[in-house]
């Protein structure tokens, strides 16, 4: 990871909107020895999305939170209109003012739903129910085909839905830098209430500033009670406009296929209010969907344009593979000529699976389409483990850099009534510089879903008296995302207020490697022991601190001073194997000592 100390700075001579206008000058763009993607992306004043794509064409294949260096930078802000420079100049300005803004007409796109919600409160019906609803049954024939996502008409206007319901499939697209969502459906059994999901799938979409239509379902059940559901979405925030809020209700019932028509003229008016607009006459852009291997098709992957039109033909980048688009078919088996934005298409022609979430670019020859691909492999080694996440023990390094200018938390606690006085203490703290946002609490233990949603918001996670179940672990060490441990109120509203006054001391722990026991005992000529040990756990390493336990007691630490297996020096030995350790001023072994390796982990 490449640490980020200077603050990035747009700088620009007094005159060089003239001068580029004149003499085709660049305005200047001063930027660090390294920044993130995201970071950059605010400077260009584009999107992230627009950052990546450009760095994939320049064969760079990052997310939202990878670091650039300098030199990787400079070449995308020059394709953004800028000449970067590493040496800040004193008069600044914004880039919006260089008078940048190229880009083709824009024209109004369909909008691209998502459908989130606790589990059994009908997301799958409800998806159903609109693929099979009348409206749909036009010329166009029916849905016949699950490609990740499909198409309706309504009053001769066009809905995309995402065919994967639920947040995690979101929130996973948006960890990987893709936003394919323009508004969310949030269902809610009218039976069951608001659920501890459906509080998730709020905060997710809320995280992702996603606009959420709520769909209160199950109406037709004798127990059904929409004014408690009302009720209980007020507070958790959702305040619907039948109550002088701004969320857009309807009730439903996806099982009798009741207020469905409602349901998706409402998404139409919430469309018209984002203005959703792309441009056509360009080459396309997006993002995959869903992808496989079909036995007979090969690799197919459902791509959703973003931007412009693809076509058969078409040469296609997709993250670190390509191919040349043979045949396009939409959700009903139907061949296509021509994808317009926010059309999903499964694309046959690709030479691998891609993954969902990658982003795709039309290049302008196969040539250029391997090429860019090839490109993106080898720099997948580079950066794959150059990713920047959001940690308590360098936020103030982040918030002077200007990088961070609100401190997002996803709160788990062991009990729902420790959250509240938790979440009030956090969110007291900050100052003008930088805030402190709780993004997402809940009690139980630390998901998946979680993660996904600190990686995605660049945010820490806080258990208290909360641990990670198995797989959020694992993702939360592949991805570093930060989580801290806490079992004391008071120290962790503590630690929070120094992680962001940058008083934060690093605090270190202790993680055991190995165990070996000792079976036997041998002289050397040099008239040191070494052990003979069996590794009962994890592994010994050459080097590694050590102690010596006899019956569970410390009687000697430092450090292991050579590893042999079979008289040749090793590196490390795993658990089952035997080998000969010797530890540094350390000779009176005795059978049955047991040598732990162990080293010190900082906290982030
Ligand atoms: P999901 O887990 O959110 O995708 O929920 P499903 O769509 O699988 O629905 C869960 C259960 O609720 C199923 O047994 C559905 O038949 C039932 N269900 C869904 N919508 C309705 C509805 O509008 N009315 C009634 N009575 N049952 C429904």
């Amino acid at each position: 990871m490449i640490d980020n100390e200077q603050e990035p700075t747009v700088n620009q001579s007094k005159n060089s909107q003239e001068a580029k206008s004149n003499t085709q000058v660049l305005p200047q763009l001063s930027l660090p020895p390294a920044l993130s993607v995201k970071q950059l992306a605010d400077l260009l004043k584009v999107s992230a999305i627009e950052v990546i794509k450009q760095l994939m064409r320049e064969g760079v294949m990052v997310n939202i939170n990878q670091v650039l260096d300098f030199d990787t930078a400079a070449v995308i802000a020059t394709h953004f209109g800028y000449k970067a420079e590493k040496q800040p100049i004193s008069v600044q300005t914004k880039p919006s003012e260089t008078g940048k803004g190229k880009g083709g007409k824009l024209f109004p796109r369909p909008p691209v739903v998502t459908i989130m919600g606790h589990v059994d409160h009908g997301k799958t019906s409800l998806l159903d129910a609109i693929r099979q609803s009348n409206v749909i049954a036009t010329e166009a024939g029916a849905i016949t085909q699950h490609i990740g996502a499909y198409q309706v008409e309504i009053d001769g206007r066009k809905i995309t839905f995402l065919d994967t319901p639920g947040h995690e499939a979101f929130t996973t697209m948006r960890a990987r830098g893709a936003q394919a969502t323009d508004i969310a459906i949030l269902v809610v059994a009218a039976d069951d209430g608001v659920m501890p999901q459906t509080v998730e799938a709020i905060n997710h979409a809320r995280a992702a500033e996603v606009p959420v239509v709520v769909a209160i379902n199950k109406i037709d059940k004798a127990n059904a009670n929409s004014d408690k559901v009302k009720q209980q979405l007020a507070d958790s925030g959702l305040i619907i406009e039948e109550w002088g809020g701004d969320t857009v209700c309807v009730s439903i019932s996806a099982k009798k296929r009741q207020g469905i028509n409602v349901l998706l003229e409402n998404l139409l008016l919430v469309a018209d209010i984002l203005e959703l607009r792309a441009e056509l006459d360009c080459p396309a852009e997006g993002v995959v969907i869903e992808a496989k291997l079909d036995k007979t098709k090969g690799p197919l992957a459902t791509l959703l344009v973003q931007k412009g039109t693809l076509k058969p033909g078409d040469n296609l980048v997709i993250g670190n593979t390509w191919g040349k688009v043979k045949a396009m078919f939409n959700e009903r088996g139907k061949q296509i000529k021509k994808a317009k934005p926010s059309t999903p298409v499964e694309a046959l022609g690709i030479n691998s699976v891609p993954q969902a979430g990658d982003s795709f670019i039309v290049a302008r020859d196969e040539r250029e389409a391997r090429t860019l691909a090839e490109k993106h492999k080898d720099a997948q080694h580079e950066f794959v483990t150059s990713g920047k996440t959001l940690s308590l023990s360098d936020l103030s390094t982040q918030i002077d850099a200007g990088e961070v200018k609100e401190l997002n938390i996803v709160l788990k606690t062991d009990v729902q009534g420790s959250i509240e006085p938790i979440k009030d203490s956090l969110e007291q703290l900050g100052d003008d510089k930088i805030k402190v946002k709780v993004i997402h609490s809940g009690s139980g233990r630390i998901t998946e879903s979680d993660v996904l949603l600190a990686l995605a918001s660049e945010a820490v996670i806080i258990g208290f008296n909360s641990r990670p179940e198995p797989g959020a672990q694992r993702l939360a060490e592949l991805e570093r995302v930060s989580i801290r441990y806490y079992d004391v109120i008071y120290k962790l509203v503590q630690d929070v207020d120094k992680a962001l006054k940058g008083m934060l001391e690093p605090t270190y722990v202790e993680v055991i490697e190995g165990q070996a026991e000792v079976l036997a005992i041998f002289g050397s000529r040099k008239g040191e022991n070494i052990a003979g040990v069996s590794v009962k756990e994890g592994k010994v390493r050459r080097g590694a601190s050590a102690r010596i336990l006899r019956r569970g007691e410390s009687i000697h630490e430092s450090h292991v001073s050579s590893l042999k297996r079979f008289k040749e020096d090793v590196k490390e030995v795993s658990t089952g194997l035997e080998c000969g350790v010797k530890i540094e001023n350390f000779t009176d072994f005795q059978v049955g000592d047991v040598i732990q390796c162990y080293r010190q982990e900082k906290v982030t």
